[in-house]
């Protein structure tokens, strides 16, 4: 019996108006139909914005983007519910809206309170190099002035920071920020560095901080952030979870697999074979109370907690 599914990060809002597939059927990773193996099913949609486009555009193809996943039959005919809030009981499949790469708000701060206003509930604020926002991972550079606005103002809002990209200075920022507010930070799709050493994966430091601050992190399913040698299977996340779970991760670990972002695991390829990944904890007697709280639990409760009806 496979559990329920919820999943914190993909990018298949932009590859579905990129390539003008529709979200129940196509040839991505994730997809309604490959998703119906899950008895209930929520899918964050990370709105990201290719770097070939400037900020100003960028904010343009983000509504474009977002209005095109909102024409799609699966929203329109009603079987994928887009929330902004959470009750007790999730529908059967579920879209929650996510922006990956704030550099879009391109100096204006109006921009977040417009993004909350068009269903925004997780802030990924950067994504790469130095943008208005501050540094990315791959930079030693923090926030910018306009960068800690735009977090104040998330945090004012409730929309949840995740520092899933971010540079370890602007990572510490957002956590010193969250702190003043009481608030929680996530991190959506990141792994292990103690694991697989990227300047995308979290170091112990940081994953103890995002505990301390009742925050969860997603497990990302790209293979270069998972391990650094050829032919990754599913077998390679377990290391990952094992090192969460030894920094007492058990309530605070999910999924943020990062399809249609990435090149994803031989075994792993769609977002129905998620169930591969919960044969092999379960084959490692790893408790199905656990293995749940992994697929769907710990996301589901933090979600309730933070997004309210
Ligand atoms: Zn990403």
């Amino acid at each position: 019996m496979p559990f329920p599914l919820i999943d914190l990060h993909c990018d298949t809002a932009t590859e579905l108006f990129r390539t003008k597939q529709s979200l129940t059927e196509n040839r991505l990773a994730v997809s309604l139909r490959g998703a119906s193996v899950f008895p209930s099913y929520l899918q964050v949609m990370a709105f990201f914005t290719a770097p070939e486009l400037s900020d100003e555009d960028g904010w343009e193809r983000f509504l474009s983007v977002r209005a095109d996943l909102l024409r799609d039959p699966a929203v329109t005919e009603g079987r994928a519910k887009c929330l902004t809030a959470l009750g007790e009981e999730l529908p059967l499949v579920s879209l929650l809206f996510s922006i990956e790469d704030a550099r879009i708000f391109a100096g204006r701060i109006e921009r977040v309170e417009e993004a909350y206003a068009l269903g925004i509930r997780i802030l990924t604020p950067l994504w790469s190099g130095v943008t208005c926002i501050g540094g990315s991972h791959n930079t030693a550079e923090g926030l910018t002035d306009f960068g800690k606005s735009v977090i104040r103002k998330a945090l004012e809002l409730g929309m949840i920071p995740d520092i899933s990209h971010a540079s370890v200075r602007s990572a510490d920022e957002i956590f010193a920020m969250a702190e003043e507010s009481n608030l929680p930070v996530i991190a959506s799709h990141s792994n292990a560095a103690a694991v697989c050493p990227v300047s995308r994966n979290l170091d112990d430091r940081q994953i103890e901080k995002i505990l301390s601050s009742g925050g969860i992190i997603g497990l990302n399913l790209y293979v270069k952030f998972l391990a650094q040698k050829n032919n990754v299977t599913s077998k390679d996340v377990i290391p990952h979870i094992e090192h969460f779970l030894s920094l007492g991760a058990s309530d605070a670990l999910c999924l943020g697999c990062d399809m249609d972002g990435a090149e994803l695991p031989n075994d792993l390829q769609t977002v129905g074979e998620l169930q591969i990944l919960a044969e092999q904890l379960l084959s490692r007697n790893y408790p199905e109370t656990l293995v749940r709280k992994i697929f769907y639990e710990n996301a589901k409760s933090f979600l309730r907690r933070n997004l309210p009806l």
